[in-house]
């Protein structure tokens, strides 16, 4: 990356941030001598959480790339590497040696996405004496407020009204008014375990060569977790890799991504799931296009990829992304402090390293820390159930997911990790906690047959422990699912657990709860 010049007079200033690469923004439409746009890589952003390498290197790839797409098209860019001796590493500082430099009398920035940002840079705009202007992202469905005042007075939000709304306001998979196919959700048929022996098809890799970012960022003792191939960096970092990645997926992932949407097979880390998250969460592609491309492959040939598929991937966009996005705006800052169970244990070690002999969690935490990417029902099903049935404080689980995965960023990585995931919300996104006992991991996958522990015993030495866990899970949080702090109904959708659970006789009972406690005082050794 050339050094930039000492930035010359400009009038108006436009800061992006690395996570809004959206080449089509109105913004960029002309190009004007009198606007500088500035980029930069700050500690400030490095240092917020323990970030896997490679979403760093992710990041500053996909903003490097972006800056060169601007000056090729005309437009004035700042860009401050992380090493540049101009660079305060503080966001707000930067900006103001660059007003100056510039004498630019106008500063613009488009809302960020996340709460911190947004309040730093209302205060930056508050003090900086220029005339400022804030311009949406231009990227998602929906207005941040929008959840907040769809559901005003309720106490939860339910993702299925909100999904119903988007499809009518989108047009997608609808035949007039009518959902096609005469239903809005095949969530029922997503639920398909594939055989032992089924091999999806690989994930689609770039190739890129960022060893110079890696090695500046060590230089500058940036710390990270996780491993990286920088020589050959495999994400995309630019809009056309992110359009091929959706290609890919539209012709190879999507004709079986529904049927094998929760599955688990040991060995296929990505399977049926697209690894859009990245492009999209840069705002490299838009979730419209997205959508668009994966319905006109359905309607293209419908015979190979049925309406469940494209239904159940249409509905994680512009349903529960969007829902998300929503509920974070709605529920900050309040949302980053809530546990509703009030669990305090520490996240085990080996959530760091892999090294547990649970073999479903091994390979969910060792593919996190290899691809910094787990899909959908790893996260959920595996290190997220593991971590609600062991009772770990939420602050440390969000913590992980933060830093983990490539695409980690707090709007989304919050309302999934302490809303959808660990129930810390009371149930503002999810409508029961999502645990299970190890019968559900073996249902849907084959992890459990070459496992140290035996899936189907419940107090053994080698029992599994996700079974023992999860009735000591329930025992002791029966208080906190029936009180009114719970989102109404809670208790009635886990009826079932209850009434299994007094079902069985006390010495039944007190051997799962005793080997609760044992496996939770010894958490770091399983
Ligand atoms: C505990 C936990 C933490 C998570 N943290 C993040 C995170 O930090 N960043 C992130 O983008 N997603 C997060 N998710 C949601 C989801 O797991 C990822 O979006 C998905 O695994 C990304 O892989 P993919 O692109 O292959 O997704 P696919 O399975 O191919 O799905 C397609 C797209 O749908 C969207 N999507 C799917 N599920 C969700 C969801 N629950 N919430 C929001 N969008 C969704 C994503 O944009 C994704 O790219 C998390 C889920 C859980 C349970
Ligand atoms: S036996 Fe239990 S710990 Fe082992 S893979 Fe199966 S669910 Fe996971």
């Amino acid at each position: 990356m050339p050094k930039e010049q000492e930035p010359k007079a400009a009038q108006r200033v436009r800061l992006i941030l690395g996570d809004q690469l959206n080449a089509a923004h109105g913004w960029l439409h002309k190009p004007e001598a009198s606007t500088l746009y500035v980029l930069m890589e700050v500690r400030q952003e490095t240092d917020y959480a323990w970030h896997h390498i490679q979403k760093v290197l992710g990041f500053f790839g996909a903003m490097r790339r972006f800056a060169e797409h601007l000056r090729k098209n005309g437009h004035r860019v700042l860009y401050l590497t992380l090493d540049d001796p101009r660079n305060t590493q503080h966001i707000p500082d930067n900006l103001l040696w660059i007003l100056r430099a510039t004498g630019a009398t106008n500063f613009s920035y488009q809302l960020p996405d996340e709460y911190r940002l947004d309040l730093q840079l209302k205060e930056f705009a508050a003090s900086c004496g220029c005339a400022v202007e804030v311009a949406d992202t231009e990227h998602f469905l929906t207005q941040r407020n929008e959840i907040a005042e769809l559901f005003a007075g309720k106490k939860q939000y339910l993702m299925e009204r909100f999904y119903r709304v988007m499809r009518e306001r989108t047009g997608l998979l609808m035949n007039g008014e009518k959902p096609a196919g005469g239903q809005w959700n095949f969530d029922k048929e997503n639920r398909g375990r594939p055989p032992k022996t089924h091999v999806a098809p690989p994930p689609l890799f770039f190739d890129h060569d960022l060893r110079k970012i890696q090695l500046m960022l060590i230089a500058h003792g940036v710390k990270t977790i996780g491993t990286v191939d920088a020589a050959h960096f495999s994400w995309p970092v630019d809009r056309m890799e992110s359009l091929e990645l959706l290609t890919y997926f539209c012709a190879h992932l999507l004709p079986h991504f529904g049927t094998y949407q929760d599955a688990l097979l040991p060995g296929q880390w990505a399977l049926y799931h697209s690894r859009l998250s990245f492009a999209l969460n840069v705002k490299l592609i838009s979730p419209l296009e997205v959508c668009q491309a994966a319905e006109a492959a359905w309607k293209a040939d419908p015979d190979r990829i049925t309406l469940p598929q494209v239904e159940g991937f249409i509905r994680q966009i512009i349903g529960w992304r969007e829902y998300m996005r929503g509920v974070y705006w709605a529920q900050m800052p309040r949302y980053a402090t809530l546990n509703f169970f009030g669990h305090d244990s520490p996240l085990p070690q080996w959530y760091w390293t892999g090294k547990t002999k649970m073999a479903c969690l091994r390979e969910a935490i060792t593919s996190s820390l290899t691809n910094a990417y787990a899909h959908h029902i790893q996260r959920l099903m595996i290190t997220g159930n593991f971590a609600l049935l062991a009772g770990v404080d939420p602050n440390e689980v969000d913590r992980w997911y933060l830093g983990i995965y490539i695409d980690a960023i707090e709007w989304v990585e919050i309302t999934n990790t302490r809303g959808m995931s660990q129930f810390a919300d009371g149930g503002i996104v999810g409508t029961k906690p999502y645990v299970s006992s190890g019968a559900y991991i073996n249902k849907m996958g084959h992890h459990c047959g070459s496992c140290y522990y035996d899936v189907k015993d419940r107090t053994g030495p080698k029992a599994c422990p996700f079974n023992a866990l999860y009735w000591h899970f329930h025992a002791r949080s029966r208080d906190h699912l029936e009180s009114p702090d719970a989102r109404p109904g809670t208790m009635m959708r886990v009826a079932m657990v209850y009434r299994t659970w007094e079902k069985m006789d006390a010495s039944t009972r007190q051997a799962l709860l005793d080997k609760g406690d044992e496996l939770l005082a010894n958490m770091e050794t399983l």
